[in-house]
């Protein structure tokens, strides 16, 4: 018996089935744990506390299966790059739908695990640095506040896959609320037609939204729900300095959550056409553009809904242009209203948009570091280097006249506090991080997830974490497909 507490209900599986393929994990050769979350396990329910490494090994590198466990390969398309493609898991398998007991439902996929139907010319599988770096990325935003998917282990696969090099192979278990993606309606519409398209919204609206599915219009609340998402989701990622990298409709989750963690990568300075990923030459998916990305993604989305929408095609495209066209205005909201945070801004003028806009862009012309100047300003200050910065000092007195119009009593500090993370994963610790367990040396990377935890409250222990890199103007690259 390998845990104890798996409740599995493969719901996914109930669905038509041309949705996904019947595929098991194709076995590795030694598999060894090379890390595993016990804490979100245990928030899971499960209970790994007696298992040997080495069962915890074989389970998590997907040479064995636990009860209840039924593998799928989900079939999926997408645009890339503005590009559509059929695609599907061509490296990862959905093991199951685990059921905790409050009744949240989640996948249990590993990433890496072997060929599928979908693997085109993949080899199917995944290496160790790429897998350790969502693991690490995924469970910073978590606890930034982030939705996201979460990591439950990662477990060396004992063999060798070819890239560039030869690199050392491993699997990610990958924990996610669903991998229904913007590409999954896609597929549906494109595969199986309008009737495709209901199955999939009905199953949609049970599973991430029931309290819509005896709404007037499901369909068009389903559509508005899955906007209003996108739109606080991306909000926070702005707010945080976070660029995800490689937004294609197929790594657009429904539920709301940051899924599928390639060439992602937190800004140091503040610079809004940040872009790190090698194969983003046109910086489409650079960080400033991430909201108008996410509304052309979610009009990928409203098309495939076209039909549900109205049975007058003229009236359904109507109604899908005007619910994406309130994208802007609801990203718009979060975003202020974020920005207000960060301020320690509790009270509502109409000049606050402008205040927020006016301090980035004086980052952006000083180069200043994003995360560090708003922590900085929520001690009261500015960076030292900046404080004799006479049209930093402008606006930081403008700022504290905005502060001296709140209600008595009100502690802009504390509220900037909770908003303004101390720290973020900054790209050399990981890539320091990474390289050593590359290495066989783990250690740094739970020094480094330590020191991402509770990212809000003011440490004492993190000081070699909190800065970007000393070699300043190095340009950092990330890569995918890895
Ligand atoms: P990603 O860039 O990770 O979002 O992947 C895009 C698509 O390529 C997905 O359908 C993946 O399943 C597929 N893919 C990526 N890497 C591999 C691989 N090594 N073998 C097979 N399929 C892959
Ligand atoms: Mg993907």
């Amino acid at each position: 018996m390998t845990g104890k507490g798996w409740r599995f209900d493969n719901s996914y599986a109930r669905l038509p089935a041309a949705f996904f393929a019947a595929c098991p994990p194709v076995p590795v050769a030694a598999p060894r744990l090379v890390i595993f979350n016990h804490e979100l396990a245990h928030s899971l329910g499960l209970d790994f506390d007696a298992c040997s490494q080495e069962e915890l090994a074989a389970l998590f590198g997907g040479n064995v299966l636990a009860e209840g466990m039924m593998p799928i390969a989900q079939a999926y398309a997408g645009h890339q790059f503005a590009h559509f493609t059929m695609l599907g898991d061509g490296r990862a398998v959905l093991l199951g739908e685990h059921v905790t007991a409050d009744s949240a439902r989640v996948d249990i996929q590993l990433k890496g695990s072997g060929q599928t139907p979908f693997s085109r010319r993949g080899d199917g599988r995944a290496a160790l640095g790429p897998m350790l770096r969502e693991y690490i990325i995924s469970e910073a935003m978590h606890g930034l506040g982030i939705p996201t998917t979460r990591s439950l282990a990662v477990t060396a696969s004992g063999e060798t896959i070819w890239r560039e090099a030869p690199l050392p192979g491993a699997i990610l278990t990958r924990i996610a609320a669903s991998h229904i993606r913007v590409g999954t309606f896609e597929y549906a519409a494109g595969r199986m037609g309008p009737e495709g398209v209901r199955s999939l919204a009905d199953y949609t609206l049970q599973r991430h939204y029931p309290e819509l599915a005896g709404a007037d219009q499901p369909y068009l609340a389903l559509l508005q729900a899955v906007i209003d998402r996108q739109a606080a989701l991306i909000a926070k990622w702005l707010l945080l300095g976070f660029v995800h990298g490689v937004m294609n409709t197929d790594n657009v989750a429904v539920s709301g959550e940051t899924i599928d963690y390639g060439p992602c990568a937190f800004m140091d300075a503040y610079d809004p056409s940040t872009v790190f990923s090698s194969i983003d030459r046109q910086g489409r998916y650079a960080y400033a553009r991430q909201p108008d990305i996410a509304q052309w993604n979610l009009a990928r989305f409203a098309e495939t809904l076209l039909p549900l929408l109205d049975s007058d095609s003229q009236k359904a495209v109507e109604i899908g242009r005007t619910a994406i066209e309130g994208f802007s205005e609801i990203f718009q909201t979060y975003w202020l209203s974020g920005m207000r945070a960060k301020l320690g801004l509790s009270t509502e003028e109409a000049e606050d948009k402008n205040l927020a806009e006016e301090l980035l862009v004086l980052m952006q012309y000083a180069g200043a570091d994003f995360t560090n100047l708003f922590r900085a300003l929520s001690r009261g200050n500015l960076p030292v280097e900046l404080a004799r910065d006479e049209t930093f000092s402008a606006w930081h007195r403008r700022w504290q006249i905005r502060l001296g119009r709140q209600p008595q009593g009100t502690d802009a500090h504390e509220i900037m506090r909770r908003h303004n993370p101390e720290i973020i994963p900054r790209n050399h610790r990981v890539e320091e991080a990474l390289a050593a367990a590359e290495a066989g040396d783990i250690e740094p990377v739970h020094l480094l997830l330590d020191a991402l935890r509770d990212p809000y409250a003011t440490r004492g222990d993190r000081q070699g974490y909190l800065d970007p890199s000393v070699e300043k103007n190095m340009p950092y690259q990330t890569f995918c497909g890895t």
